[in-house]
């Protein structure tokens, strides 16, 4: 059975709005840009968070990732139980670029009506400082719940997700049975994220100057048959796989076409070397072992293709040359697309939490990108969610803004989630 209403109002009762404001706005004053340049880290924020957690009464561990950017892993033992929840939230947050362009202090964490304006106010202080308030309130409830509850506060989820590998490596997602992803996504509960797959073709050549083109060997055909090829891939993959309802559809997309690889071009040189850059999106379904064997065996029959080409043609000429073009394939990025079912007891629970706070059928979506929970999930099996307050556009923009309104929401619906899914059943007997 789910916890009573009494019960509920008691937890909720402990969600002190004026505290979730005063604690997001302190997060977003402190500049936690990773920028070793600048002399700016994740460390002051985390250790706003270690000091908080303290305070509460909360066990918390400190751990450095790499010199200045520690993780913090805050948590409360709540009961008997076997299950354990995580909070997961970033402190790291990318650069305001240019601050002259800003209309507010970028980490002024100035509020107007009822937005907060600032970096991170919506990706992601605010779920972060939500978080930390739903695990203080159903601490403070004093309510019968069983398990472990643990607060993720990680660094460098914006660039190499450095932290959350760490989190893995040090064990602390070992029983961890389920957790919620704090980022903005605006009130939707988020069981599937695209995956990503990104590589890297360089094609070797040999440089000459372009009025004597039969000196040396050019990469553009083979760049042109890339192109072309990659979208036949895609092609593919779109009629295997359908479009995913909260997804889309699949995507193989060339970024970066360069040639030069490197250096100046210049009009009358041939280059010798080029490169293609291939961002791939993928959904659940299309495997990522399957797509890296095809880019291999794409490297190696355009390779062959455009050397038989080369011949053909300098047969017409009557020219011998060397016609060794190479193409090799690195892959950049490899995180796999996630899928949790929706009869796991962690959706379950933030459906009804999301029912109970908005009065209203949750909406469930999918995310565009990866997250630290695509590492626990694809290393650690552990079925996520992904949910939080903040317009899903509004990240990394100038202005940055997060609705206060939505945000002490999201605390509430994360307290309850919490609270459903370690509410133990001798509480119902
Ligand atoms: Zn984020």
């Amino acid at each position: 059975m789910a916890p009573s209403q009494d019960v509920i109002d008691k937890v909720l009762n402990c969600i002190d709005s004026d505290e979730l404001i005063k604690l997001t706005a302190d997060l977003v004053k402190i500049n936690s840009v990773w920028d070793p340049v600048a002399g700016t880290s994740e460390q002051i924020a985390a250790d706003h968070a270690v000091r908080w957690a303290d305070r509460q009464g909360f066990e918390v561990q400190q751990e450095d990732v790499a010199a200045g950017r520690p993780n913090v892993i805050i948590s409360w033992h709540a009961g008997p139980g076997g299950r354990t929840l995580m909070f997961e939230g970033h402190t790291d947050v990318v650069t305001p670029g240019d601050i002259s362009a800003w209309r507010y202090d970028p980490f002024g964490a100035e509020i107007v009506g009822r937005r907060m304006y600032g970096r991170g106010t919506n990706d992601t202080k605010g779920n972060l400082a939500a978080m930390l308030i739903a695990m203080a309130a159903l601490k403070r409830s004093g309510v019968n719940i069983g398990g472990t509850i643990i607060g993720g506060v990680l660094c460098d989820e914006e660039d190499q997700m450095l932290g959350v590998r760490n989190f893995i490596d040090q064990g602390h997602a070992d029983g961890i049975s389920g957790a919620i992803i704090c980022e903005p996504q605006d009130g939707l509960i988020c069981t599937r994220q695209k995956g990503a797959l990104r590589a890297q073709f360089t094609v070797k050549g040999r440089m000459s100057h372009g009025a004597m083109p039969l000196a040396g060997l050019n990469t553009a055909p083979a760049v042109a048959r890339l192109i072309t090829d990659l979208h036949k891939l895609e092609t593919e993959a779109v009629e295997r796989s359908g479009r995913d309802a909260y997804l889309g559809w699949p995507s193989f997309t060339p970024t970066v076409i360069q040639a030069p690889a490197r250096g100046v071009p210049q009009l009358n040189v041939m280059p010798g070397e080029a490169q293609v850059l291939v961002d791939i999106r993928t959904i659940p379904g299309q495997s990522h072992h399957d797509i890296k064997s095809k880019l291999s065996a794409l490297a190696t029959t355009i390779e062959n293709q455009i050397r038989r080409d080369y011949e053909k043609y300098d047969r017409i000429l009557n020219k011998d040359r060397l016609r060794d073009l190479k193409i090799a394939v690195e892959i950049l990025t490899d995180r796999p697309c996630t899928l949790t079912e929706r009869d796991d007891p962690l959706v379950a629970a933030a459906d009804w939490a999301t029912r109970k706070i908005s009065g209203t059928d949750p909406i469930y979506a999918g995310v565009p990108g990866a997250t630290d929970g695509t590492f626990l999930w694809a290393l650690k099996n552990i079925p996520i969610v992904t949910m939080g307050a903040g317009d899903r556009q509004v990240a990394h923009q100038m202005d940055e803004w997060v609705n206060l309104d939505q945000l002490i929401e999201t605390a509430k619906i994360y307290a309850l989630a919490a609270l459903y899914y370690l509410w133990p059943e001798s509480n119902d007997e």
